[in-house]
Formats: structure tokens, C-alpha cells, sequence
């Protein structure tokens, strides 16, 4: 993962009736502040203070200059003082990129025994957010607001949160999805509009033969094969269960020729996300599963049978975790098996084969198996179980006029026993609210059976990315109950 170093402009509004006194103290304390946003360690990316915005003029110049700016990931709008909003129309109409009203003030506490009229003058945030934030909705612009002081490090954090959020809405229109293979036949859920993905999303959604990127497998040399296979046999626990050791070996060198051959596919083409189908090989000897494996622990999307709307949602969930500390993991996922013991309740995830090792929790291991479909000969794939704790599955779903993301908060558990002869990664988890709300809720949405899985981003992520696209987005939570849930997409039907 290779994240463009952004930075978030910080724009602070007032206006000069106040006197020069008032508008220096302004910059000073928005100075102040982002000096000490920066130190906090709390952010993901730098804050980058800006003079104090006081007329249509500066306005209009600093939004402008966020647009062009390369860097510049969104700007973070406070006001200070009271700033007259019809200043900020025309700059607002010419702003393009992701915006976010903090409603804060500098002071904590009101000066109770020094307050005077010249102070509640030089602090009215609370004067000032509601004239700002009327502009806003009454041009119907898209953005964040988020309200609390600015050294509550709980605050911080939402605005770190947000700002993931906005690096997912600029860099979305940069994810490119190189399909090696058509959708599986007759498989409804994982087609879709791939014009319309990119008007909304931004996503480029490519077309390859198989064989072109078979070429690039075959390619690969003996030397860099057996690299890579020795670290993989370096990096994981060999569990040959029974096979000859050298035939699988072989095997497992296939993977890794695989590995190299779609990365330098990808790199050289440009692509950040890919499909594959395991009824669409090629020149393949083997589904690629390890080789996927590996490419989505270093940042690529991947979607399964062809699915090139969940490539690029992977792909935009692992740019928005990008650099996290204490990340544990975003993945490709698919619903496979219920387990309807109460207090046990779950579903089991997995995939044949392409479940990215970043949600591993303890060793990984390499095993060599038949797949139970397709026509080659036995892929090689990392297993492991995965991480407890809350997470989120996502599915963006076509629904013929339009789009909808489906967001479902999910407890992530130990499967409840070992189970030695499924031979590929899995996961556990029960959605919220519980296992039968959840399901009923998930099916009345028309989610899909493959998911972007992450247990690093939150719903309010996720539904603001969803809003900035224009797309409707149904949470499935704690408190969902599927009366509300049905009036609900009622609804946004009419809306969408
Ligand atoms: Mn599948």
C-alpha cells in the first residue's frame, strides 16, 4: 500500500468587524490548535493551517487552491467568530473535494467572572456554526460535521476517522480493476452496472483475456520461482498432510509463479484490483489462491467468479486502513455455513480459496488441496483462522437504477471447535443484532454472498463514503429491527 502523503487544509472563519485585535487573536488560537493536532500523534495525516478566511475573495481563492492542490485530501472548516455565509457561496460552489464543519471553540469553559461583550464577540462559534451550517445544507452540499472541543482526544479521533473517510472518496476514482475473467455464469449478485461504477465511484473496470496475464505468469524465471517459494516455506508452517514432499513443493511453486507473474501484470498496467474465475483459467495450472492471498495482504482489491464490485470495494476499504496502527485486517469474505446452536450462533466465512491473511490471527499455514471445482490440478493456499471482535461486512449491490451499499456490524468469534478437514482460511462471526434479525435483515436488503470485510472501519465511515458517492447505504446494527428496515428502503426508493 502506497498512500499519496496527504494533508487536510484547516480554514478558520470570521470577518473584519471585529477589529484587527480580534482577527489576530483568531489566527493564533487556529494556529495553536493545529500545532497541537499535529503533535497529538492522533491524526493520519498532517494539518495545514491557513490564514484566517474573512471575505468572499480569500474564501473562493482557498477553496480553489485546495482543488488544485494534489495533496490537499480535504479542507476542515471552523468558524470562529460569526463569518457571513453568503461570503462563503461561491467558494463552496467551486470546492470539489471532501469537506468537514468542526464545530468547536477554543475556549472549554465559559469565563464566567471575565466574560464581557468583546469576548463573546471574538467567541461565537456557536453563533457562527449555525449561520455556516445553514449555507451548507441550503446548497445541498455534501460534508462532515462533526461538534465537541478541539483537545478532546475523542474528537481528534473522529476527525482522524473522517479523514480516512475522505482519503477513500478521493481515492476511489483512482481504483482501476483489471477483470482476468467474466463474471460466473448465470450468478446474479455479482454483476452490475460498470458504466454507471464509474460516473458514481470513479472505478475503471477493465476487460483482459486470461491468457494475457498467463503470459506474464509464464515469464517468470526458475530463480525468482524459487525465491519466492522459499519464503513462503520460510514464512509459514508446511502442513503436508500426508503428500509427497517434493510433489508439493511443485505445487506450491506454481502459486508462487502465479504471485509474480499477475504482480507485474498489475504493475505494469496500472491496476489495483483484479478478478479472477476459476472456470476461466486459461493457461493457469492452478486457481490462483496463495498468489491472491498475497496480493490483497499488500493492498490489492480482489473479488472472486468475476465480482469487480467487491474487488474495488476491498480495495477502497484497504486505502481508507492504509498505514493504521494496530490494524487487524480488511478481506475479501463470502457467507458459506450457518451454525444454528443458540448462544453458538454464527456464520462461517470462507472462501475456496482467496482469504487475505491480513485478519490471520496466530500461524498461517500452506496446504495443498483439490478444489472441488474447475478442472486443474490442486491449488496451494494459506490457511488460518481469523481475529474476534467487532468488524463490519460490506456489499455493494446493483439494483438496476442504481447502487446500494449494504453495511452489516458483525462480532467476530472462535469457530467454537477445530474443523482439520476444511482445508481453507476462515472466519466466524454473528451479525448484529443477533444471527436471525440479522440474515432476514441482510436478504430483505439483497446483499450479496461475497463481502468487503474489515474490522478497521466503522459503519459512520462507511455510510458517510457511501453519501459522498451519492449512493443509498443500509446499516444493518444493534438497532435494526426489520419493520423499520423495510419502511426504511420504502423509503429510499422513492429518494434514489
Ligand atoms: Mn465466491
Amino acid at each position: 500500500m502506497e498512500n499519496r502523503a496527504y494533508k487536510f487544509w484547516f480554514a478558520t472563519g470570521s470577518q473584519d468587524l471585529y477589529g484587527d485585535e480580534c482577527l489576530a487573536n483568531v489566527a493564533a488560537h487556529s494556529k495553536q490548535m493545529v500545532d497541537e493536532w499535529n503533535k497529538s500523534g492522533n491524526f493520519p495525516y498532517e494539518i495545514v493551517w491557513k490564514p484566517t478566511l474573512i471575505d468572499d475573495t480569500s474564501i473562493r481563492q482557498t477553496f480553489n487552491e485546495a482543488n488544485a492542490d494534489r495533496d490537499c485530501a480535504g479542507v476542515i472548516t471552523w468558524m470562529h467568530t460569526f463569518s457571513p455565509a453568503k461570503s462563503w457561496i461561491h467558494g463552496l460552489l467551486e470546492f470539489r473535494k471532501p469537506l468537514l464543519h468542526l464545530a468547536t471553540q477554543f475556549n472549554k469553559e465559559i469565563p464566567y467572572d471575565t466574560i464581557d461583550m468583546d469576548f463573546m464577540n471574538e467567541n461565537q462559534s456557536a453563533h457562527g456554526d449555525r449561520e455556516y451550517g445553514h449555507i451548507v445544507s441550503r446548497m445541498g452540499i455534501e460534508r462532515k460535521v462533526i461538534m465537541g472541543h478541539w483537545a478532546d482526544e475523542n474528537l481528534q479521533k473522529r476527525m482522524a476517522s473522517w479523514m480516512r473517510t475522505a482519503v477513500g472518496i478521493l481515492e476511489s476514482s483512482h481504483i482501476r480493476v483489471a477483470r482476468i475473467a467474466d463474471n460466473m455464469r448465470n450468478v446474479a449478485v455479482t454483476e452490475g452496472d460498470k458504466v454507471e461504477a464509474e460516473i458514481k465511484f470513479g472505478w475503471e473496470v477493465d476487460a483482459w483475456p486470461v491468457n494475457e496475464a498467463v503470459d506474464y505468469v509464464n515469464a517468470v524465471s526458475e530463480a525468482d520461482i524459487k525465491a519466492l517459494t522459499d519464503e513462503y516455506y520460510d514464512t509459514y508452517d508446511i502442513l503436508l498432510e500426508g503428500r509427497d514432499e517434493k510433489e508439493f513443493r511443485e505445487h506450491v511453486a506454481v502459486q508462487a509463479q502465479i504471485e509474480i507473474g499477475l504482480r507485474r501484470f498489475l504493475e505494469e498496467k496500472n491496476y489495483q484490483a483484479l478478478v479472477t474465475h476459476f472456470g476461466d483459467l486459461g493457461g493457469m495450472k492452478q486457481l490462483p489462491g496463495l498468489a491472491i492471498q498475497r496480493l490483497m495482504q499488500d493492498g490489492y482489491g480482489f473479488g472472486a467468479e468475476g465480482d469487480w464490485k467487491t474487488a474495488a470495494m476491498v480495495r477502497l476499504m484497504k486505502i481508507m486502513t492504509a498505514g493504521m496502527k494496530d490494524a487487524k485486517g480488511t478481506s475479501f469474505m463470502e457467507d458459506y455455513t450457518y451454525n444454528l446452536i443458540p448462544g453458538k450462533d454464527g456464520i462461517l466465512q470462507a472462501h475456496m480459496l482467496e482469504v487475505c491473511p491480513t485478519i490471520a490471527d496466530g500461524n498461517i499455514g500452506i496446504k495443498v488441496c483439490p478444489l472441488s471445482m474447475g478442472d486443474r490440478e490442486d491449488p496451494a493456499r494459506l490457511v488460518f483462522t481469523s481475529k474476534t471482535g467487532p468488524a463490519i461486512a460490506t456489499s455493494l449491490i446493483d439494483l438496476g437504477t442504481r447502487f446500494r451499499l449494504i453495511i452489516n456490524e458483525v462480532e467476530c468469534k472462535k469457530n467454537d471447535k477445530p474443523m482439520p478437514k476444511l482445508p481453507v482460511a476462515t472466519a466466524f462471526w454473528t451479525p448484529k443484532p443477533d444471527l436471525k434479525t440479522g440474515v432476514e435483515a441482510w436478504i430483505y436488503a439483497g446483499g450479496a454472498h461475497h463481502t468487503a470485510f474489515s474490522y478497521d472501519l466503522t459503519t459512520e465511515q462507511m455510510v458517510d463514503w457511501a453519501s459522498a458517492m451519492g449512493i443509498e447505504s443500509v446499516v444493518i446494527d444493534a438497532d435494526t429491527t426489520i419493520r423499520n428496515l423495510r419502511n426504511e428502503m420504502r423509503w429510499n426508493s422513492v429518494v434514489y
